[in-house]
């Protein structure tokens, strides 16, 4: 059966994560949220106290950062390591949010990244989410999608996220801490986040979960038939 990779990026909180990881299910890959990766390596600079302006203090910071993702005993999915600990709930707080797009801008962190994402995706099967996905990491993908959604639809959902997990937030924080993400991270010198016309358009303000799957399946199949 021909493997392929699959390339998913686009604003945040679109339901990038949710879409791949059902993708990742249905086809038998690996689902990879890259974003989980540049939260890590934020999470790293600020416990060890590292000045994210300080460029020559990350690139150094950098080598003592070892991540990897460990499948989760209680749910379908993998986690991220952190130097052999597991951070998946400590890097969705709202203060690595608001620290990440700067951290993300650096050209030493995502060269660390890409290179793990291109390991990860090397033999296809990869279902893989972020922001440069399709233009940087797997510009060969055979399936890219850009998703985006209306500031208002995203900004309620990602509080809903965060409240269902516990986290102490308001809508007007997350709204902000979305947009300027948004704006950082399209606009940033080092792979931005850009649409072009090698990418499916994925608009899902007004569609369910469900028909959004079953768009972004009928593009997969179009591609394995
Ligand atoms: O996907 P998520 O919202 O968790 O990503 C967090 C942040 O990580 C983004 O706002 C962006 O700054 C950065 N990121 C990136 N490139 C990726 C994935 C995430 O720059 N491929």
């Amino acid at each position: 059966m021909k493997k392929i990779n699959i390339a998913i990026d686009g604003y945040s909180s679109c339901g990038k994560g949710t879409l791949a990881k059902q993708m990742a299910q249905s086809l038998g890959y690996l689902f990879v949220d890259s974003g989980a990766m540049y939260r890590a390596v934020t999470l790293y600079l600020l416990e060890n106290i590292i000045e994210i302006s300080d460029e020559i203090a990350v690139s150094k910071a950098l080598e003592n950062i070892q991540l990897e993702f460990h499948p989760s005993k209680e749910n379908n999915r993998f986690e991220i390591h952190l130097n052999g600990r597991n951070v998946e709930s400590l890097i969705r707080e709202i203060h690595i949010a608001n620290k990440v797009s700067f951290v993300a801008k650096i050209s030493a962190v995502r060269k660390k990244l890409v290179e793990i994402q291109q390991q990860i995706g090397e033999h296809k099967g990869v279902v893989m989410d972020g922001r440069d996905i399709g233009t940087v990491v797997y510009p060969d993908a055979e399936l890219k999608i850009f998703m985006t959604a209306s500031n208002e639809v995203r900004a309620q959902r990602r509080f809903n996220e965060m409240i269902a997990a516990g986290k102490n937030v308001t809508l007007e924080e997350v709204s902000a801490n979305l947009i300027e993400r948004d704006t950082i991270d399209s606009s940033r010198d080092d792979s931005p986040l850009t649409l072009n016309e090698s990418y499916h358009l994925l608009d899902n303000s007004n569609i369910t979960p469900n028909q959004q799957f079953e768009l972004a399946m009928s593009w997969v199949n179009e591609l394995l038939d």
